[in-house]
């Protein structure tokens, strides 16, 4: 490890960098800097400005708990939002994306599980049944061999209600694209836990809107990544930005992959 990548903070910089907390960080540098000059301090003036530039881009910000207050600050400015989010660049999955087209209630789509038998209790947690489970995860198995292109293709062959389909890799995160145009990203990991799902339960639903909500689902019920055999993780939503599009809010726990650095599930946070 070289003396830099010491004093880096991946967690503020890379694709995790926050533009809100750039931003003001550079723009509070350089006014410190300019004040400086301003009272004559013009070494000092060109020392903060560069090293405070310098740890802005090793460390994500210079100023302390800037990711606390900067993405809300910039959300109540009047600067439109897109200077700040790429919309193209995708950001870790936030678990709710789905191949399933509509979003039925959890209770209900779990309560015709248990009924069918595909989910069952067993003392008082809730499991896939054991004829299930080898299917579903030898389902997983195969379409985990794919590529993401391959498995795109499979995916708009497999289910009725999806036309087209196109495939993204960005940032080291792979994604089928469903639907025509930008269309929906959905992360590898989960589009193969769902097509597998879905697969599998043919024999147990017939309603094709249950069938795709249970397939969702299902995925709750994950301990190892799909597309790559990493252990899952259960963690919060926590980031630079967590707190930007819903300040008020307690994170959600999410059920993460740390090698494909995608979601899994997002557990409701009940509020
Ligand atoms: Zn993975």
């Amino acid at each position: 490890m070289s003396a830099l990548d010491a004093l880096r903070g991946p967690e503020h910089t890379g694709s995790n960098r926050c533009w809100p907390c750039t931003a003001l960080n550079l723009l509070l540098v350089g006014a410190f800097a300019c004040w400086l000059r301003f009272r004559d301090r013009r070494v000092l003036g060109t020392l903060v400005a560069a090293g405070g530039v310098a740890v802005v881009y090793l460390r994500g910000y210079v100023v302390p708990y800037t990711p606390a207050f900067a993405p809300k600050l910039v959300a109540a400015s009047p600067l439109p939002n897109e200077w700040f989010h790429d919309e193209r660049s995708p950001q870790p999955a936030d678990g709710k994306s789905s191949l399933a087209a509509t979003d039925l209630d959890g209770e209900t789509v779990l309560q015709e599980l248990v009924t069918a038998g595909v989910v069952e209790a067993v003392d008082d947690r809730l499991l896939v049944a054991e004829d299930v489970d080898g299917p579903w995860h030898e389902e997983m198995r195969s379409l985990a061999a794919l590529s993401v292109d391959g498995l795109a293709r499979e995916i708009a062959r497999s289910l009725p209600h999806v036309d087209e389909t196109d495939s993204l890799v960005a940032e080291g995160r792979s994604w089928v694209v469903v639907g025509p145009g930008e269309g929906e990203l959905v992360a590898r990991p989960v589009a193969v836990a769902e097509l597998a799902a879905y697969r599998v339960l043919a024999d147990y639903l017939d309603d094709e809107s249950i069938r795709l909500a249970a397939a969702r689902a299902l995925r709750m019920f994950l301990e190892e990544c799909p597309a790559c055999g990493t252990g899952l993780v259960e963690t919060s939503e926590v980031s630079c930005c967590g707190g930007y599009a819903k300040p008020r809010q307690t994170p959600d726990e999410v059920l993460a992959c740390p090698n494909c650095d995608q979601r899994l599930y997002t557990f409701p946070s009940g509020e």
